[in-house]
């Protein structure tokens, strides 16, 4: 504001000067740009504001951006908007990107990577709204405004009470220069405003088809400047757009009503605007708004409880539209080459949160079964095993890589996070279970002889690439050699003596993720007993 304060006299001569009248840019919004090749131009942008962590409803809208960009082959773009300074959350701006960069969607243009349109924060860029102001000024479009709160409070009660909607009553647009000045001599507060033209001409949204909005009658002059010189998100929003050349604006439908206005505005700077989409809202299963409160929902929360980034990906995008199907399991590729965005439908979205796990499920199985990405599963569950059993663990051996990599492998596909196999129930696979002489007895009194005849078993242990179903066979035929305990009992007393519980995987895969080894230690301490 004190930049504006300053430029005011050369101002005040301009605006004399200038002629009254708004040059007018082209209406109407292009599908055309849908089409583009790779390198044409296409550039979509993700504008968080900072105002708290990014959650499933914000990595939503990142995703539609990204990609569009990479179908259409072009750049996305990580902005943030900073401009309400009192709502900014330490640390969010940082952890936004990082999030971004972590679900595998890096934007190509972003405050930590810059870029040619930079910088990429609001809060680093007031110079160019300050200047855009005064443009608008020049040309009679925009103007200062002093009225106090306590007026358009006042203002606003009485709407109140004669049951309309409050909207600001544009009193100011009539200031004569000399007023103007005069206050501003006398440094009172003031905002500057854009003088909203009646006229907006509909315009054709991607997604929601054309819209008739007149804003000029439902609401009053907006603010563009606010008191603290900062700009508010509506004139930043065109300024940046244009200026980083952005082609396709596709945010969240709650933005569909301000787009008469953004146009307004387009039109009264003279510049094209960009095409726009607006994606339909994500809602809670329950139908209610997704709220940053809502800690279930926070990325960094999701990531840290073991959610894959495929899996919150593939789970955003299959509760709402734009894609030739439905399936679950998509991956980052298929999701760029199975989007169409005449496809994404303006009912809302309803995320089922119940449904996660299950998503993930279907992803951790996937990352397993690739090679490069299980490598650095191993790593995670070594790190998590040795943070849940530390010195319990058995003699070192279970943080091997081989047995880790081994019990994934046969895991996979049971598992919903890799922190599964460090429950309870999975004990076993890091330490060996206590078990009570009584409860063996109570399952069958013929316990060492089953044991000494498993052991028999493993001597002769064919080769690690022996499956379950192989060792169950070997394991029923054995159960002839006695007499009084049958198959079903055999399997309960050797799932006890292995892993101390009554329930689990099968015993064969069991024994066959323990290996031989570890296996006839644990059979061999019912002998000796
Ligand atoms: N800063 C706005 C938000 O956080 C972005 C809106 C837009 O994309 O135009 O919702």
């Amino acid at each position: 504001m004190l930049l504006l304060a300053a430029r005011h006299r050369s101002w005040q001569l301009r605006l004399q000067i200038a002629p009254f009248g708004l040059i007018v840019g082209r209406e109407a919004v292009l599908r055309s740009g849908l089409c583009g090749e790779a390198g044409t131009g296409v550039r979509l942008r993700f504008g968080p504001s900072p105002t708290g962590f990014l959650h499933l409803g914000g990595l939503r809208t990142a995703l539609y951006n990204y990609i569009f960009a990479k179908k259409h082959g072009g750049s996305f773009v990580l902005r943030i908007e900073d401009t309400d300074q009192s709502r900014l959350v330490p640390g969010a701006a940082e952890s936004i990107e990082n999030v971004l960069e972590w679900a595998g969607i890096p934007p190509d243009e972003s405050p930590q990577r810059g870029g040619p349109y930079g910088p990429y924060k609001q809060s680093e860029r007031l110079d160019l709204y300050l200047k855009a102001t005064e443009t608008l000024v020049m040309k009679n479009a925009a103007y200062y405004c002093f009225c106090s709160p306590q007026r358009l409070e006042i203002l606003k009660k009485e709407a109140l009470r004669m049951r309309q909607t409050p909207k600001y009553d544009n009193r100011c647009r009539h200031l004569t220069l000399k007023q103007i000045e005069e206050r501003l001599a006398q440094g009172c507060p003031h905002v500057i405003r854009f003088r909203m033209e009646e006229g907006a001409q509909p315009f054709e949204d991607l997604v929601y088809g054309v819209n008739r909005l007149e804003p000029a009658s439902v609401e009053g002059d907006p603010v563009i400047i606010k008191a603290d010189g900062f700009p508010t998100y509506h004139l930043a929003n065109v300024v940046d757009d244009h200026h980083m050349k952005i082609s396709h604006v596709l945010r969240g439908t709650e933005w569909l009503t301000s787009t008469s206005k953004h146009l307004l505005m387009y039109r009264a700077f003279g510049w094209d605007p960009p095409a726009f989409a607006h994606l339909p809202l994500l809602l809670n299963k329950d139908g209610s708004k997704l709220s940053k409160r809502q800690g279930n929902l926070l990325i960094q929360n999701l990531s840290q409880n073991g959610f894959l980034p495929e899996a919150l990906l593939d789970i955003v995008t299959n509760s709402g539209s734009g894609f030739s199907g439905n399936r679950l399991g998509r991956i980052l590729e298929e999701l760029v080459s199975e989007f169409d965005v005449t496809k994404i439908t303006t009912h809302s979205a309803l995320l089922d949160l119940d449904k996660l796990p299950e998503f993930n499920r279907i992803h951790l199985r996937q990352r397993v079964e690739d090679v490069s990405s299980r490598q650095q599963l191993v790593t995670e569950l070594q790190a998590l095993v040795a943070k849940a059993f530390g010195d319990e663990l058995i003699d070192g051996e279970a943080l091997c890589t081989d047995y880790v990599e081994r019990v994934l492998l046969h895991r996979k596909g049971h598992i919903t996070r890799l922190q599964d196999l460090v429950s309870p129930a999975y004990s076993y696979l890091w330490i060996r279970p206590v078990v009570l002489r009584q409860q063996m007895l109570n399952l069958s009194t013929e316990g060492e002889k089953i044991c000494s005849v498993v052991v028999r078993l493993l001597q002769t242990w064919p080769n690690d690439s022996v499956t379950p179903a192989e060792l169950n066979s070997e394991l029923r035929a054995l159960q002839a050699q006695f007499t009084g305990t049958k198959y079903s009992v055999m399997m309960k007393f050797l799932r006890l003596v292995l892993s101390g519980q009554q329930q689990g995987p099968s015993v064969a895969e069991m024994m066959l993720s323990l290996g031989p080894k570890e296996v006839c230690q644990r059979l061999q301490r019912v002998i000796i007993n």
